[in-house]
């Protein structure tokens, strides 16, 4: 069946009178879906089985852009009749309260977003990306997050790939037999749709299991079996503590991990299954520049915050990002200590002052607020209310919190009421100063981290802005490495022998911003050459090879097998470097030029290329074949990449015109 656009846009009015969760409840959706990735077709059948709650005559699933979509068999109850309009499917009927309905429906739909088909090296990377996009652009379900479903589905895809959804995976049963090969997975709890994920590739997987029992999987392409333990450090032992600490037992069957290729954000916190983006899969050097331990923390509390119980609308937005960024602050505060926890805390309040500052705070009730008000004030809320109320109070609270709500959702004031209900008092003034008010209140947030920290004191006490004679001491005493890197930020030339001493984090700080190397520094500048930091090594072989011409074969040998991330900025810039030093290996400038011309193609990330465009265009030499990457760029699924392939190609053509 084709669109019906025009027939039945008359049974949208009906429902006008309130959602649809208030008369109809979902309880189960089974599907098979075959992934057919050469057309990047999703061809499925689907079977929904809903009970309604209230009298009404028609209820509609979501379904955007399905090429086909019909009815799979007769309908067992007589007297509905069913359409598609390109966006929802109908089925319109006289509905009676406590009746239950099951429903089947067979598609095919060719997503535009929501679910991305990618190819590298001749081997697919497939993955789903719910919240933002809709599921329903794959897999007809429900945009609306208060409909809350038992999903159990079953994949069909080549063999000799991996994968990987929602809940367990079933051995036996419904459609694991079928060819080529099929994976079903089955939930047990229900969840909103925007929580669905799938992901096909080439995979390993290691499996913990946790204190209590629950199977971790960690995935990783097979290439990367030595970056396994950098990028899921700590995994088992967040999970145990944030169990532990939130009290309640970790709701799904099991938690598994994936990285993808070019993923849209950093990760995403799918039930049960969190995807996130091969950026953060790194070795043991790029662990100490970036890692994924934040990511991976942050989308692990949202299993809880955002997955068991869900925001019933974006103005409380927050239970979810402000929520998960405070625990997974407090399971970074269990490993890196106090001293990490509150200068994050004390990073964000100072993030938060300045956006009040520019005049664009919002209340953190306003559902366009900025990330930053979402989760790094939602995080100060519950800092704040928890000094307020106590520990003991505040675990209580977020524990019968979840028990009342579990597999349901909630607003602002449920979570409040519990909180009242312990502490014994009315929390509204809170509520107003913290929640509702426009502006962060910086001054109280600073006041409090004053109190509660020596080590802030002192971070905020160190301040060579002013340039006091103190400051060529504070590098040499013992004062913070944060305070010591803000002094070298501030008077990069009171760097001496001595400050080389210090710390990964410290040295980082020297290649940043000592730029003018002098000669007496030199031969402890090139220590930095050797550090275990990508980030230090790129600023330093950059610093020292402006500095020391004479010595530039010696940076460049040194430095030649390096990498860096999988954005590989490292050997970028050698590259250039290489480039422009004539007389160093000079049969292979045209090779390395290639090199770099090569990473501008689709088979690398989008980071990756990215750079790769920007050191072209930084040396004038765009040539056909970047060009015609660059082309081919600006229809990519990732903004940044399609940002900038278009704003470079535009100032290319103003230059030839
Ligand atoms: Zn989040």
């Amino acid at each position: 069946m084709k669109k019906f656009s025009i027939i039945f846009l008359f049974f949208i009015s009906s429902l006008s009178y309130g959602q649809q969760t208030d008369y109809v409840d979902f309880l189960d959706l089974r599907a098979t879906l075959t992934i057919v990735p050469d057309s990047s077709l999703v061809r499925g059948s689907a079977s929904y089985t809903f009970k309604i709650l209230k009298p009404i005559d028609s209820v509609f699933i979501d379904a955007k852009d399905m090429s086909t979509c019909k009815v799979l068999t007769d309908l067992p109850n007589n007297g509905l009749s069913f359409s598609y309009d390109g966006s929802k499917i109908w089925i319109k009927g006289d509905f009676k309260s406590d009746s239950l309905y099951v429903f089947n429906l067979q598609y095919e739909a060719k997503p535009k977003k929501a679910l991305y088909f990618l190819k590298r090296k001749d081997e697919w990377n497939i993955w789903t990306q719910g919240q933002g996009k809709y599921t329903s652009h794959w897999l007809p379900s429900f945009d609306d997050v208060n409909e809350k479903v038992k999903f159990d589905l079953t994949f069909v895809f080549e063999d000799d790939y991996t994968i990987i959804s929602n809940g367990k995976k079933m051995v036996k049963g419904l459609g694991t037999n079928l060819k080529p090969q099929s994976a079903r997975y089955k939930m047990e709890h229900p969840m909103s749709s925007y929580l669905v994920a799938l992901v096909i590739g080439k995979y390993n997987k290691t499996t913990e299991v946790s204190k209590s029992g629950i199977p971790l999987e960690y995935y990783y392409y097979p290439q990367d079996s030595l970056k396994v333990e950098p990028t899921y450090r700590y995994s088992k032992r967040m999970f145990d503590f944030l169990e532990d600490e939130i009290g309640f037992a970790f709701p799904w069957q099991n938690y598994k991990q994936v990285p993808v290729h070019d993923f849209l954000y950093a990760g995403m916190e799918n039930t049960s299954l969190t995807i996130f983006s091969d950026a953060f899969v790194v070795d043991s050097i790029g662990f100490n520049d970036k890692n994924y331990v934040n990511v991976n923390a942050h989308e692990l509390a949202h299993q809880w915050f955002g997955d068991l119980v869900t925001a019933k609308s974006g103005e409380h937005h927050w239970l979810q990002e402000g929520f998960a960024t405070y625990y997974a602050l407090l399971a970074e505060r269990d490993i890196f200590g106090d001293n990490y926890f509150y200068f994050k805390l004390f990073e964000s309040a100072v993030d938060l002052g300045k956006q009040d500052f520019s005049g664009k705070g919002t209340s953190l009730l306003n559902p366009k607020s900025s990330s930053l008000t979402f989760y790094q004030r939602g995080a100060w809320v519950l800092h704040v209310l928890r000094t307020k109320v106590g520990d003991q109070v505040f675990r209580r609270a977020v524990k019968n919190y979840l028990e009342k709500y579990k597999f349901g959702n909630v607003e602002t004031s449920d979570f409040i009421l519990e909180v009242e209900r312990l502490y014994g008092r009315s929390l509204s003034s809170f509520v107003n100063l913290w929640i509702k008010q426009k502006d962060f209140s910086v001054d109280n947030a600073f006041d409090l981290l004053k109190k509660q920290s020596t080590y802030i004191n002192e971070y905020i006490m160190v301040d060579c802005q002013a340039k006091s004679s103190k400051c060529a001491e504070y590098l040499n005493y013992y004062v913070s490495d944060e305070a010591k890197v803000k002094v070298i930020s501030q008077v990069p030339e009171l760097v001496t022998k001595e400050t080389f001493k210090n710390s990964l984090k410290v040295r980082q700080a020297i290649s940043k911003y000592v730029k003018k190397i002098p000669k007496d520094l030199k031969t402890d500048y090139e220590s930095l050459l050797d550090d275990k930091s990508y980030v230090t090594i790129e600023g330093a072989l950059y610093n020292l090879w402006t500095a020391f011409p004479e010595e530039r074969p010696k940076y460049l040998f040194k430095t030649r097998n390096i990498d860096g991330f999988s954005d590989k900025k490292v050997r970028l810039l050698w590259i250039i470097l290489n480039l422009n030093t004539p007389f160093y290996e000079a049969d292979n400038k045209q090779e390395l030029y290639n090199e770099l011309v090569r990473y501008t193609n689709s088979e690398y990330n989008a980071d990756l290329r990215i750079n790769a465009f920007q050191y072209l265009n930084l040396i004038k030499s765009c040539n056909e074949d970047c060009l015609s990457n660059l082309e081919n760029a600006k229809s990519h699924h990732n903004w940044r990449l399609v940002k900038y392939a278009k704003q470079l190609s535009e100032q290319l053509k103003e230059k030839q015109e």
